[in-house]
Order: structure tokens, then C-alpha cells, then sequence
């Protein structure tokens, strides 16, 4: 399954959530004195749950997540004029509807 990427309007749910995610693996590594993997390994990432729920896709690594932005929109949907994820969206990940 390729992994899903976000649209302009959840990207500016996600976006902030990703910085944060930044601040905190900083402050966690500061406080325990511990390196970056180890930071990456043990932040819950708001970032992750948040796409998750946008999504429905794990994705576990959260800097990851800065490249699922989409560039390239799909076609808009013919049923609620969201724009579909991808070119390639068999569906509307807004409504549901099915190419
Ligand atoms: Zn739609």
C-alpha cells in the first residue's frame, strides 16, 4: 500500500503537530540526556496519531511524515469538489466516493 499523503487542509492540522514533535524530541533528549534515535523511539509523536486518524495509515516514524505532504493534487471529486490525494486516487478521501 503506498502511503497516503496529505492534503493542503490536513496538512495545516498536521504541519504544527510536526513541529512540536521537533520541540518535544529536543526537550526529551535534553532532559534524559539520551541521543536522537532513542528521543525518536520514545516520543508518542501527535503527529503520528493525528495522520493516523486523517489517514488511516501507521506510520510510526514521524519525521517521515514531512515528506507525505502532497505536491500534486488529484482530480477534484465529482461528488463534493474535494481534490482526490493523488492523480492515481481511486477514491475521495473526503466523502467516499468511488472513481
Ligand atoms: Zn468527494
Amino acid at each position: 500500500m503506498p502511503v497516503p499523503m496529505l492534503t493542503k487542509q490536513e496538512w495545516k492540522e498536521v504541519g504544527p503537530l510536526l513541529r512540536l514533535d521537533t520541540e518535544r524530541t529536543k526537550e526529551l533528549r535534553k532532559e534524559k540526556g539520551i541521543g536522537l534515535k532513542e528521543a525518536l523511539e520514545e516520543l508518542q509523536s501527535e503527529a503520528c496519531e493525528k495522520y493516523y486518524e486523517l489517514t488511516g495509515f501507521k506510520e510510526t516514524n514521524w519525521q517521515a511524515i514531512w515528506h507525505h505532504r502532497l505536491s500534486e493534487h488529484g482530480p477534484e471529486c465529482p461528488s463534493c469538489g474535494h481534490l482526490f490525494r493523488t492523480p492515481k486516487a481511486s477514491f475521495c478521501a473526503n466523502c467516499g466516493y468511488k472513481k
